[in-house]
């Protein structure tokens, strides 16, 4: 019988994400935040073995979730091109029943959603009790990308005379905090993963895109034109994750140079988030049990 190899059959640490909490009230610079770490996993299959396990994990829980018919899961993905919010979205959701989870990508606002304030559009995506709703880029990118790119703000017609100023985007971030803490007085729990991709990785996933054939059609002028402006997004993103990442809203600053890593982080804090929630099948009260022993009886059984 040939030796194990170092580790083998030992039960494996589980992951821990909780360090890559933002905690609240913290000012974040994102440098101190690696893109990279060690890996998760001895080799690829491994990767896959875990991911699995974690995901079947969701899968109960999400279960239960439903049966509990109190709470519902957002959980929001925000990250610079190419980070792999869609890739994450995927694997970390596929086997959990598609009757309990929907997808909601948000992209440039339509004029329909211009002529209302900035959280309709998402409010009208939020999960039903018992759902777990997931959102590729959010009311987030009204604090990102429009923070980088302030003159959006002219298309949205606001009545403050001090769009832009520094005022101006403490407000709005402050309606956001307020929004998230209503949801979760409401039972919606929040959580947001921040995918963090460092600049040269996200060069090199371009590149690809352009050299392999099956991802050109990713390939989009502007994402490498957005590159310009990489610094700015970072200090928005500082300012938008220290404001708002709360007890009970928590930001996760996920390192995305490693795909694999990326998403047996998100799928554990995903796990994590809905085992606090103590949920638990709906107990049966005595009328119930009556009206299941009389089905019994009608069965014939
Ligand atoms: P992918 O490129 O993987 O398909 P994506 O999320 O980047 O996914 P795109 O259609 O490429 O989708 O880009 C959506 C764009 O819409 C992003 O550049 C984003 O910043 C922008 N966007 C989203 N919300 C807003 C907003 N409220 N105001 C202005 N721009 C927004
Ligand atoms: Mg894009």
């Amino acid at each position: 019988m040939s030796k194990k190899k170092a580790g083998e059959g030992k039960h494996r640490k589980e992951i821990s994400v909780d360090k890559f909490r933002v905690r609240p009230g913290r000012r974040l610079p994102l440098e101190g935040h690696g893109t990279d770490i060690p890996k998760l996993y001895r080799d690829e299959d491994e990767a896959v073995k875990l991911l699995r396990r974690q995901v079947q994990r969701t899968s109960q829980l999400q279960d239960i979730l439903y049966a509990d018919d109190r709470y519902s899961l957002l959980l929001i993905f925000q990250a610079m091109d190419a980070a792999g919010k869609d890739g994450a979205i995927k694997h970390v959701m596929s086997g959990v029943n598609p009757q309990g989870c929907q997808v909601s990508s948000f992209k440039q606002p339509s004029t329909e959603e211009l002529d209302h304030d900035f959280l309709w559009r998402t409010t009208l995506r939020l999960p039903e009790r018992g759902r777990i709703g997931i959102f590729n880029r959010s009311y987030y990118e009204e604090v990102l990308v429009v923070r980088v790119h302030p003159e959006y703000l002219t298309a949205q017609r606001l009545p403050d005379g001090d769009s832009g100023s520094a005022k101006f985007w403490d407000r709005r971030l402050r309606s956001i905090r307020d929004h998230e803490a209503h949801l979760h007085r409401n039972g919606t729990q929040v959580v947001k993963f921040f995918l963090h991709v460092s600049k040269e990785v996200q060069r090199q996933r371009f590149l690809d895109r352009i050299d392999d054939p099956e991802k050109n059609w990713k390939f989009n002028r502007g994402d490498v034109e957005e590159r310009a402006h990489w610094d700015e997004y970072m200090r928005a993103y500082e300012h938008a994750l220290s404001a708002t990442s709360t007890a009970h809203s928590p930001w996760y600053v996920i390192p995305a140079d490693d795909k694999k890593n990326a998403r047996l982080l998100v799928s554990q804090a995903i796990n994590e988030t809905l085992e606090a929630l103590e949920l638990r099948y709906p107990g049966l009260n005595r009328a119930r049990l009556g009206e299941l022993k009389e089905a019994r009886r009608l069965l014939g059984k």
